[in-house]
C-alpha cells in the first residue's frame, strides 16, 4: 500500500454532479480532489443527452458542444401524434463524453485536482479513508479527508458505507441507448413513443445529434434484464422505416434511479446527483439535478471546511438547501405521483406508468415552463 494522502475534500465520481461540487469547492480555494475510474471524465457515462435548455446560458456551454437546439417534442401513442412546439428552443442535445469533459474542466480550470483512472472500491466510514487502485497502474492508494462527496451514481459506495444515498433494492429504471450511424437525418426534434403492447412501463426516444441519432429504451424495473431490453430496442428500430437502414454504432445500457434517498448526508459524508436518487422518477432524466445538487453540496462543503464542522448535523444544512429547491420539490412531486404505480408493480399488480407518461407528455407545454425555472 503506498503512503495515505490527506485532502481536505473528496469526491468520488467525475460525472456532472460531481464536477459541479468541485467547481463550486474550488471557487472558494478549497483543495478538492475528484477520484474517477475513468480515462476521462464522460468517457463510459451512458446517456441520451437530452437537457434543459435554461442551462446553455447557466454554464456557458460553448457552441462546439451543443449537438442541437430543440424547439418541439414530438409524442406517439397508439395511433396518435401530437407534436408540442415552441418559438424558443426547448431542449438541448449534446455528447456527454463532450458535456461531461466540457465541465470538469471548468473544475480543475477553478482549482480541482482531478485524478482519472482511480477505482475507489472500499471505504472506512469511521476515519474517512479511501482505498482504492489506479485502473492503469495497478498500483493501491489511499486517500483520508474530513468530507468524502459522494457522486458515483446510482451504485453509489455512500449506501453501502454511511446509509446514505441510492439504495439499489428499490425501483429504478433500465435504460439501453445505442447510436445509429447518419450524417444527413435531418431531424430538428425530441420524439418520444409510448407503445404499450411493446413496453408497459417505459417509452422509446429518438434523440437527434450530429452526423448520428440516439435512440433509446427506459423502463421501470426491480430486476434489469439488459437482452430483453436490447431485443426491444432492436424490435423498435426495426419498426421505425426512417431508422430500420441505418447502422447501429454503439450500444449501451445502464441503470437511472426511480427513487429519491431517504438520507443525503452522514458524518463527513454527503451524496449528490444520481448517487442520492435525484432523477425524474417519471422519464429518468437526471443531469440538470445533478448538477443543481452537486453546486448545493460544494457550497456547503465549503462552509464545512471554513468551519471546520463536518458533523450530520451541519451537513444537514445541504438536506435543507437541496429540499428548498424547484428541483427537489418537481421530483418529490412526479415521485408521489409515480409511487402508487412503483408500488403496485412491486407487488407484481399492474402498473400504471403509460397513462403517467402520456399525461406527462401531453402536459408538455407545462413541462417546457416548469423546466425554464429550473
Ligand atoms: C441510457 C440512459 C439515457 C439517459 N438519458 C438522459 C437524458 O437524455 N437526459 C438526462 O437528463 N438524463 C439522462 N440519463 C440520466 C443521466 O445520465 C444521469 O442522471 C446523470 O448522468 C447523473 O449524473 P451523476 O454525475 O450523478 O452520475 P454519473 O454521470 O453516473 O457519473 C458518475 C461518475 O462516477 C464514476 N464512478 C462511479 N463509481 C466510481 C468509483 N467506485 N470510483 C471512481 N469513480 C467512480 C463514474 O465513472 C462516472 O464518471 C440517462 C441515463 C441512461 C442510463
Amino acid at each position: 500500500m503506498k503512503k495515505i494522502i490527506n485532502v481536505p475534500v473528496i469526491i468520488i465520481g467525475a460525472g456532472p454532479a460531481g464536477t459541479a461540487a468541485a467547481l463550486e469547492l474550488a471557487r472558494r480555494n478549497v483543495p478538492v480532489t475528484i477520484l474517477n475510474r475513468d480515462r476521462f471524465p464522460g468517457e463510459n457515462n451512458i446517456c441520451g443527452g437530452a437537457l434543459s435548455h435554461s442551462l446553455k446560458e447557466k454554464l456557458e456551454i460553448p457552441s462546439e458542444i451543443i449537438d442541437q437546439e430543440i424547439n418541439s417534442v414530438d409524442i406517439h401513442y397508439k395511433q396518435h401524434r401530437q407534436t408540442v412546439g415552441s418559438a424558443h428552443p426547448q431542449f438541448l442535445s449534446v455528447k456527454r463524453n463532450l458535456f461531461d469533459l466540457f465541465l470538469a474542466k471548468k473544475a480543475v480550470a477553478a482549482g480541482a485536482n482531478l485524478q482519472n483512472l482511480f477505482d475507489v472500491r472500499r471505504i472506512d466510514p469511521e476515519i474517512g479513508r479511501v482505498y482504492g487502485r489506479n485502473t492503469d497502474t495497478g498500483e493501491n492508494f489511499a486517500y483520508q479527508s474530513d468530507l468524502i462527496i459522494f457522486a458515483d451514481g446510482p451504485n453509489t459506495l455512500g449506501w453501502s458505507t454511511y446509509g446514505i444515498g441510492f439504495d439499489r433494492s428499490q425501483y429504478y429504471f433500465v435504460a439501453i441507448d445505442y447510436e445509429l450511424d447518419s450524417f444527413e437525418h435531418g431531424l430538428n426534434e425530441f420524439k418520444f413513443y409510448l407503445e404499450q403492447e411493446h413496453l408497459p412501463a417505459g417509452y422509446f426516444w429518438v434523440f437527434p445529434k450530429k452526423n448520428i441519432i440516439n435512440v433509446g429504451v427506459g423502463s421501470h424495473c426491480k430486476r434489469g434484464d439488459s437482452v430483453y431490453y436490447h431485443r426491444l430496442l432492436k424490435d423498435f428500430i426495426g419498426r421505425e422505416p426512417s431508422l430500420k437502414h441505418l447502422t447501429v454504432v454503439k450500444k449501451r445500457g445502464g441503470v437511472i434511479p426511480a427513487v429519491p434517498a431517504r438520507k443525503f448526508v452522514a458524518r463527513g459524508a454527503m451524496v449528490v446527483g444520481d448517487a442520492a436518487g435525484l432523477v425524474n422518477p417519471l422519464t429518468g432524466g437526471g443531469l440538470i439535478h445533478a448538477l443543481k445538487s452537486g453546486e448545493i453540496a460544494g457550497k456547503v462543503a465549503a462552509l464545512a471546511h471554513r468551519k471546520k464542522r463536518f458533523s450530520e448535523r451541519f451537513l444537514y444544512l445541504y438536506t435543507l438547501r437541496l429540499k428548498c429547491t424547484p428541483h427537489y420539490i418537481w421530483i418529490r412531486f412526479l415521485y408521489v405521483i409515480a409511487k402508487f404505480h412503483l408500488h403496485r408493480s412491486n407487488q407484481r399488480k399492474t402498473g400504471f406508468l403509460e397513462p403517467l407518461l402520456v399525461t406527462y407528455f401531453y402536459l408538455m407545454k407545462f413541462v417546457f415552463r416548469v423546466y425554464k425555472k429550473l
